[in-house]
């Protein structure tokens, strides 16, 4: 058996402890690192819901059931997979899944649909999902995943049990100085433009410069909200004392508005302008209101 990473192992005694302890509930969103490399966790849970033998190890089959085997085959007949049809999960496609699982199972067991990027609904299939989600069937069992739970519509998540199989934000730099004066600057915004020549020479001369630091920014306020939301126990107490006056739904403002802004990069802009331009709105939005 392949050796599991922490997260990995929490997940499956997590799994392991729902379905014992019969907790199962109607709709779970697990956030995911990669689609490939997560799948079989996430068969291994539906085994775990729909085997009559309750006996596992990851990424093997009771070998006593042939539901296991089916499943682990892609080729259980109640358990379907969305994706979305180019860039979106359409209305269209939920409306063939619900009208597919219109009739009770042949199999007398529960049926599980999985919806892949849960985080690219549109409006109406947004709409479409929630109705399903507010309106449970009793043997349907839905299984969001996402790669980034923060993209998800609030009201989805809000529905859903949520569980993890994504690895934690890694801070794998060291954060100097520098970084930690500009982490500052961000969050007690405004200094951000009485500072700007020492910004600009001291921390951020250069886009290659700036490209490096924002996303390092990015990450420590990832991993910031992994540990707000208990996924990891420790957090470096210099930058807790700077972070702790954020809450969640700034620092994913911040997070995003840095995201696109640093996507600007890529393409020739002039770098004093853009920089002009995320300082306003770093000062416009995120921080303080
Ligand atoms: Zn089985």
């Amino acid at each position: 058996m392949k050796e599991l990473t922490n997260n990995k192992k929490q997940f499956f005694e997590i799994a392991q402890k729902l379905v014992n302890f019969n907790k199962i509930s109607h709709a779970y969103l697990i956030e995911i690192g990669d689609y490939d490399q997560d799948i079989p966790y996430v068969l291994d849970f539906i085994k775990m819901i729909l085997c009559p033998n309750k006996k596992f190890s990851f990424n093997s089959n009771c070998s006593e059931c042939n539901i296991c085997e089916l499943i682990q085959s892609g080729n259980y007949p109640d358990l379907m997979i969305v994706e979305p049809d180019g860039q979106w999960i359409k209305k269209n496609q939920l409306l063939a899944l619900q009208s597919e699982y219109q009739n009770k199972s042949l199999l007398g067991n529960k049926r599980i649909y999985i919806i892949k990027n849960a985080d690219r609904f549109n409006a109406s299939s947004a709409n479409t999902i929630l109705k399903f989600l507010e309106e449970p069937e009793d043997d349907i069992i839905a299984i969001l995943l996402t790669t980034n739970r923060y993209h998800v519509i609030e009201t989805i998540l809000s529905r859903c049990q949520i569980l993890t199989l994504a690895n934690t934000e890694d801070v794998d730099f060291e954060i100097d100085d520098n970084l930690f004066q500009l982490m500052k600057f961000i969050v007690q915004k405004d200094q951000l433009f009485i500072c700007y020549n020492e910004i600009v020479e001291n921390i951020l001369p250069d886009k290659g410069v700036a490209k490096e630091k924002f996303s390092q920014v990015s990450s420590i306020l990832l991993s910031y909200l992994d540990f707000l939301s208990g996924k990891v126990d420790f957090f470096d107490e210099q930058l807790l004392s700077i972070l702790s006056n954020l809450d969640m739904d700034k620092i994913l403002d911040i997070v995003a508005l840095i995201e696109e802004e640093v996507r600007k990069l890529e393409y020739n802009v002039n770098y004093k302008l853009w920089l002009d331009a995320l300082f306003a709105k770093l000062i416009g939005g995120g921080c303080n209101d």
